[in-house]
């Protein structure tokens, strides 16, 4: 009885194209982004890693993890408050907080668990607290907002005139947080972070930051959008992945030093999980460090951002705009971008997640590319290649090619 029902569930989203087919792989430790496709039984090159800087594979996160591992064993072995709380989670910590320039930052499992736990506990424990939240927000702070039960407005994406027509009709003294992320990962924008902070001391807001597709990845040393900017003093809470470009697991928020307390003391998805290993956060700290200090990671990723985009300029394939360094290629129709992907990988060895509703809005589904420093030029041109030939094929709309 609970089978047919569960079954029919997922008979609807296949009917939708919407279900998920994952592509099993085994990444090649000095070879990414070769990795051999277990699926299609061949080798292929990945190009839509969050591994954005292919730090899962660099020397100094994979000896310092050894090291760790071989020092202090597999796990953690309880959580935070029960024995699980290592040297080396103390040791990340402070580097997150020196990150970000914060008094203090606080560990999580995932991205995903910072998010949730840190906006659930803050909607929670702020009494009368009214949360504005951007409409293209992660899943993960809808899940935080929704299960804070605080009061929430949605504001356009990106739309300060929106954000500041709703902070306006609150009463001043009302507590507000505004929650937004700095690089958007599906279109690539950026938000305007300066304005929204200029909105939130007009207005008496906190602020709450997802920097997820930015840390290690801008700033002179990897603290994201806002260090870029030099805005991280503005922000309340700035958070953060260790697994996109850190190349490892894990999140993390750095902020006051009483608000993280705040959060270590009342979050019960910080309090009530198991620490991360010690090697992972031995393994993290080596990526922030290393990011912190070398630039050249961050110089050969914009260069292959600008070159695969010069490919595409070449062969007249369309590609959102934007001051980023995700390349969205938008095909438009879910059955396309499937068929691309599969073509793609068959024969051309190149592995591309098709994106669909409703990680992105029907009608704009795409081919999401992130190039980084470990493409090489040969790879570029394989990708520029095979993409010509299947935006042929599919009679997909072309751009003017460009006169150079
Ligand atoms: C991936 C992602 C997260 C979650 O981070 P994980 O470490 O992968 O759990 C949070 N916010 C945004 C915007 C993300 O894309």
């Amino acid at each position: 009885m609970y089978d047919a029902l569960f079954r029919a569930q997922l008979d609807e989203l296949k009917a939708d194209g919407n279900y998920r087919h994952f592509a099993e792989l085994e990444r090649h430790r000095g070879q990414f982004p070769a990795a051999t496709h277990h699926g299609a039984q061949r080798e292929v090159t990945i190009w839509c890693s969050n591994d954005y800087l292919g730090m899962g594979q660099h020397p100094a996160v994979l000896q310092a993890m050894h090291s760790a591992l071989d020092t202090c064993g597999a796990g953690s072995g309880g959580t935070r408050n029960i024995s699980g709380t290592t040297h080396e989670h103390v040791l990340l910590e402070a580097e997150l907080a020196d990150l970000h320039g914060k008094q203090a930052a606080l560990l999580f499992t995932s991205g995903y668990v910072s998010n949730w736990a840190s906006l659930g506990t803050l909607g929670a424990r702020i009494p009368g607290l009214m949360i504005l939240s951007d409409a293209l927000n992660h899943a993960s702070m809808i899940e935080g907002i929704r299960h804070s039960k605080a009061e929430r407005i949605i504001w356009k994406h990106n739309d300060l005139a929106d954000l500041e027509r709703h902070l306006a009709a609150l009463p001043l003294d009302r507590p507000k947080l505004i929650a937004f992320e700095s690089v958007y990962s599906m279109d690539g924008d950026i938000a305007p972070i300066a304005e929204i902070c200029d909105l939130a001391k007009r207005y008496n807001a906190m602020t709450y930051l997802d920097e997820v597709h930015a840390v290690g990845l801008y700033g002179p040393r990897g603290g994201g959008i806002a260090e870029r900017e030099g805005l991280m003093r503005r922000i309340d809470v700035i958070q953060g992945t260790l697994g996109k470009a850190y190349g490892v697991t894990g999140g993390y928020i750095a902020a006051s030093a009483t608000l993280c307390d705040v959060i270590r003391s009342f979050a019960s998805g910080f309090i009530f999980t198991t620490a991360l290993p010690p090697a992972v956060a031995a393994g993290a700290r080596a990526a922030v460090a290393h990011l912190k200090r070398s630039d050249l990671e961050r110089a050969a990723q914009r260069r292959a951002v600008a070159s695969v985009r010069e490919a595409l300029d070449r062969i007249g394939v369309p590609h959102l705009p934007n001051p980023s360094h995700i390349i969205p290629l938008m095909v438009g129709c879910p059955q396309k971008c499937r068929y691309i992907a599969d073509r793609l990988l068959a024969e051309h060895a190149i592995y591309i997640q098709p994106i669909n509703y409703p990680t992105v809005p029907r009608g704009t589904e795409r081919l999401r590319i992130t190039p980084s420093p470990v493409h090489s030029a040969e790879d570029i041109r394989r990708l520029a290649l095979g993409l010509e030939a299947l935006w042929a094929e599919c009679q997909l709309a072309r751009r003017p090619i460009a006169a150079q």
